[in-house]
């Protein structure tokens, strides 16, 4: 029985044709439990050969099948694993270079009608304080995130709750959009809005699309059936497995081409997860043309009030959620890799080598948090705490001396480099060649308005480095990209390839 005091818009949420039209006649799914336990229940393990033939096939960015992936999964062998340990960051290499991507969560209300029980938000805690930020806050926010940080790319997240339906998503992407705060020189804007909310409607999805959505991204949590139930009680909107296994296909046929999804690690057993959400990538390939743009892996994280998150039955051990990362960089090659700042510094520093493409920075889940200047977490008023509380200017000097270029590049969603036309891009490795050039381009404008004089001088150091790269290996495009260089140095800002 639902109890709440919005009863008739809970029980409108849910429209089973858009569940059953994307299904197989008689009631099954595209999770194929039983092959998975089978896959799970062999124990042979794979020949040296055989894993260096896998690890070829994901150097050739072809997606793994589930008996593949399963293979990889039985390697007991250290010296192999190091092995795929250098070709989940070779993978990585090929399709996105040395450019990590960076953002920030920002959280815009903490009412929702749903009780999953690891979450700080459930309606069943009394222990956090609820609100939902008008548009004047949304601005605060967004100001605090892209004037005083210095953030071009958001993920918005939003609680599944009247006051934060579909109109009010809407209002708040064009509102953060609309922000523009002035920079040491240039200045600060948010340039990608990607969104994680609850699954919605083919014609709430349509209204999304139509504000300039960058990815959406719903995470199916647990695919395991029973751990699904078990913490999302029936009766609730989340409570429906399958409106949230199809929440993809809704999204594809209202045209959001760039779609994220992603397992809580520590809710089922992790290998019937990691396969289980390749099956996942298969439907999304067969039905899209094209898989996620983005694969997330969200551990469970202690929450205010919250037991449940503490004592977790599939709790995931540091060494498996790194065989999680390297296993997932191999078997889905083309996907961004999300590492969010759930993970403590020192687990963000041993995976970023592993394939990993995306992390956050600076980052604050407490609601309204950015605007207050709200340094400390403070539990009543987030979902989960976060592992790495440190500074976007810290992590960015942190990536550099490791190597990576830190890209603020919103470039080709803008220009329509999305879904089929940037997965195509991805597997060829042509992406990376666009992606490098504004890598260049976007790093140079944030050091010039934002870096302390500590990170300027470790990132000017790479961005020579970058340019002699590019000067050598793309002759043909250095006029016009040196040119549009010198014009970002000399103060012009958002110039793109
Ligand atoms: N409310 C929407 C939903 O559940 O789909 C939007 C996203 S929710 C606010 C964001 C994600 O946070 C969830 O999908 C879940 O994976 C993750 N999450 C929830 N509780 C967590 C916890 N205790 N530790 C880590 N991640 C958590
Ligand atoms: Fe609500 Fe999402 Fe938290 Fe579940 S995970 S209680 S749907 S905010």
């Amino acid at each position: 029985m639902i109890t709440t005091d919005r009863p008739q818009w809970i029980q409108q949420r849910i429209v089973q044709d858009e569940i059953d039209r994307y299904l197989p006649a008689g009631g099954g799914d595209f999770i194929p439990d039983g092959e998975i336990f089978r896959l799970l229940g062999e124990t042979g393990e794979p020949s040296a050969a055989r894993v260096r033939e896998l690890i070829a096939k994901a150097l050739a960015v072809e997606t793994l099948t589930l008996a593949e992936l399963a293979e990889l999964m039985r390697v007991r062998d250290e010296g192999l694993w190091d092995e795929m340990r250098a070709a989940a960051g070779a993978v990585k290499h090929k399709v996105y270079d040395n450019r990590i991507v960076t953002f920030a969560p920002l959280y815009l209300g903490s009412k929702c009608v749903n009780d999953c029980e690891y979450c700080g938000l459930r309606r069943s805690n009394p222990a956090v304080a609820r609100r939902v930020l008008a548009m004047d806050a949304v601005r605060a926010e967004t100001e605090a995130l892209a004037g005083r940080l210095g953030h071009k790319r958001l993920i918005v997240v939003y609680g599944e709750h009247p006051e934060s339906g579909v109109d009010y998503i809407a209002e708040s992407i064009r509102e953060v959009y609309s922000v523009k705060v002035p920079a040491r020189r240039g200045v600060g804007q948010i340039r990608r809005v990607n969104v994680n909310a609850a699954p919605m409607r083919i014609d709430e999805l349509k209204i999304l699309h139509g504000c300039g959505l960058g990815t959406f991204q719903v995470f199916q949590e647990t695919y395991d059936r029973r751990a699904y139930a078990r913490v999302h009680p029936a009766g609730t909107i989340k409570g429906d497995f399958r409106w949230r296994l199809t929440a993809m296909h809704r999204a594809q046929d209202a045209g959001i081409d760039d779609n994220g999804i992603g397992v809580l690690y520590g809710l089922g057993d992790w290998r019937f997860e990691l396969l289980a959400q390749q099956a996942h990538v298969h439907e999304m390939e067969r039905f899209c043309g094209i898989g996620p743009h983005t694969l997330s892996f969200p551990r469970l994280e202690p929450a205010v009030n919250t037991p449940f998150a503490e004592a977790a039955p599939g709790r995931v051990s540091d060494d498996d959620f790194e065989r999680i990362v390297v296993l997932a960089r191999l078997a889905v090659p083309y996907a961004g890799l999300i590492l969010t700042a759930r993970e403590s510094p020192a687990m963000r520093r041993r995976l970023l080598p592993l394939g990993v493409t995306q992390m956050d920075a600076a980052s604050n889940v407490g609601v309204g948090a950015y605007a207050d200047g709200q340094e400390k977490q403070q539990g009543d008023r987030q979902q989960f705490l976060l592992g790495d509380s440190r500074g976007l200017d810290e992590c960015i000097r942190e990536w550099a001396r490791a190597g990576c270029i830190t890209s603020f590049c919103t470039a080709g969603y803008r220009c329509g480099r999305t879904g089929k036309c940037i997965m195509d891009l991805l597997r060829s490795g042509a992406e990376g060649k666009f992606c490098k050039l504004n890598a260049v381009l976007t790093f140079k404008e944030w050091l010039d308005d934002f870096a302390t004089p500590e990170t300027q001088a470790v990132g000017e150091a790479l961005l020579q480095q970058e340019l002699d790269e590019v000067r050598v290996r793309q002759p043909g495009v250095w006029p016009a990209f040196s040119d549009t260089f010198r014009r970002i140095a000399a103060g012009e800002r958002d110039l793109y390839f």
